[in-house]
Parts: structure tokens; sequence; C-alpha cells
């Protein structure tokens, strides 16, 4: 089993250090769950030249001004790390032989995603997810920010659920990223749609054509939704298609590192799934479920 999404540091916390022990650390309590090889994607807005690449992407956006102003504020608060550091850690967990891929989450900046690629192009990764967390200035998934979360209260869900899965298809027909994460997070704070097969219709649609894995997410029960991602029926439309799968945590500590990543197994396998998707230095495989 793998888990194929970590975070190093907690979004509370705003500084970066990086350390072998804690890599350690994450592998140890990973294979306590039976978890054999684990992958670190923190969040590409962690690092100053991911900042440097994209420059101050909000203000493109447009919309809202405290909307743009709490972004700002979003990304000082976050990008504290060396990407170089980074990758350096990585690549010393491996070389003293800890079983970790150097991955990175990257969020879709729409218009940027060149600079993104030419960036990325130059550190050795194995894999890269693709993740949506804002909708223009929205981050619709900020549960402790009130307000983000009095966006919902004014939006009408079929419209935010279009525009993140207009979002998600702008992103993975990019093909900068291998894994799309949390396929269907749009529903985290408990909004979805009376009939949402056209977005997962649109979803699995979008994976497929531009030939990428999704992602299995434990995170999503640990939300106000309190299901994974993706649904099932999203789930059983991949599986029909063909799409790859990989299991993940989206762990942000130690603890929870390898977490139901079991029960995301065996919820692939109810879905017919018969293999996940094993990725070493951006290549993919079919490993046996
Ligand atoms: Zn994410
Ligand atoms: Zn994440």
């Amino acid at each position: 089993m793998f888990d194929y999404h970590l975070h190093l540091w907690p979004h509370s916390q705003e500084d970066a250090p990086c350390s072998i022990e804690q890599v350690a650390a994450y592998c140890q309590e990973a294979a306590s769950r039976g978890v054999t090889q684990i992958a670190l994607t923190e969040h590409l807005f962690r690092f100053r030249q991911g900042r440097e690449a994209v420059g101050p992407f909000w203000e493109a956006a447009g919309g809202d001004q405290a909307m743009s102003d709490s972004m700002a504020g979003y990304i000082d608060h976050h990008c504290h790390g060396d990407l170089d550091d980074y990758v350096e850690l990585v690549l010393t967990a491996r070389a003293q032989g800890l079983d970790v891929l150097l991955g990175l989450e990257v969020d879709y900046y729409q218009g940027r995603m060149h600079e993104v690629a030419e960036l990325l192009a130059q550190y050795p990764f194995d894999l890269l997810l693709g993740a949506v967390h804002w909708v223009g200035n929205w981050r619709f998934d900020h549960l402790d920010d009130p307000l983000q979360m009095a966006g919902w209260e004014t939006a009408a869900v079929d419209a935010c659920w279009d525009a993140y899965t207009s979002a998600l298809e702008e992103l993975a027909a990019t093909r900068v990223i291998d894994v799309l994460a949390h396929p269907d997070v749009i529903k985290v704070a408990g909004n979805v749609p009376s009939h949402p097969s056209e977005w997962w219709d649109r979803i699995a649609e979008a994976s497929l054509k531009a030939d990428v894995a999704v992602e299995l997410s434990s995170a999503g029960w640990r939300k106000p939704v309190g299901e994974q991602y993706p649904a099932v029926p999203l789930l059983e439309r991949l599986v029909a298609a063909g799409v790859p799968l990989t299991t993940a945590s989206d762990a942000h500590h130690g603890a929870a590192v390898g977490e139901s990543i079991d029960r995301l197994c065996e919820l692939a396998q109810q879905a017919g799934a018969t293999s996940l998707a094993g990725f070493e230095k951006r290549q993919r495989r079919e490993v046996a479920l």
C-alpha cells in the first residue's frame, strides 16, 4: 500500500523546517499501518521559488478585494520554504534507505502553468499532484476562514461545482501534473448539487483525456462532508474508464500518515479496480491491488 500525498507542515505553521528525523518518523508511522511507500507532496505555495514563478496571481483573478487581500495574506503566511532544501531533504532520505518519493502538490495557477512547468522541470520529481484549492480568489476549502466560508452562503452550489470543474479540466489539460488530487474536493464543506452526475462525468473525462491518474483520499472523512474523495459514483466512472488510481491520506502531521489507506484500497476493489498506480521519476506503472 502507498500513501502518495503527505505534507511536512500543518497549515497553522508558518516556518518550514526540514529534517531527516521527521521523514524517518513518517516512514515508520506508514509502516505501522502496512504502507510500504510514501510520497512527500508539499504545497508549491510553501516555497519562495514557487511564488517567484507565479507572482501575485490573485491580482489577475480580479473579483472581490477582500478575497484578494486574504489570498495575499494566505500566501505570505505559507511561503517560507526553500524548494532546493526540500528536494535535498527527500533525496538524502532516499539515499539513507527510506522509501520516500519526491513529490509536490501543485495548485492550479490559471495562465501561469507554463512558468510552473519550467520551474518544476529543474528538479527530479517522482510525481506531481495537481489540485484546485481556489476558484478565482475564493479559497472554497478554507474551512476555518469565515470570509471564505461566507462565500458559500451567497453562491449557487451548481455554479461553484461548474467553476471548480472547469478549473480542474484546465489543470488536467496542461499535463504539468501526474495525479489529480482529491478530485471532488469542491464538496469539502458539505455542499453537493442534487444531481452531481454531470460534474462526475466531466471529471472522469478530463482525467482520461489528459492521461493522468486520480487520487483516492481519506482526507474527506476528516472534513464536514464526511466522505472520501472521490465519491463512489465518480470512483466507479474512473474505474470503468480505466483511469489509474493512487491512494493518499493528505496528512499534515506524523500521526495521520497512512491513515485509512486500507479502507481506500477496499473501496477501489469494490468499485472494480484491480490495480493502483505507482510512480518513480514521473513514470507510471501498474501495481496489483
Ligand atoms: Zn490539496
Ligand atoms: Zn494536500
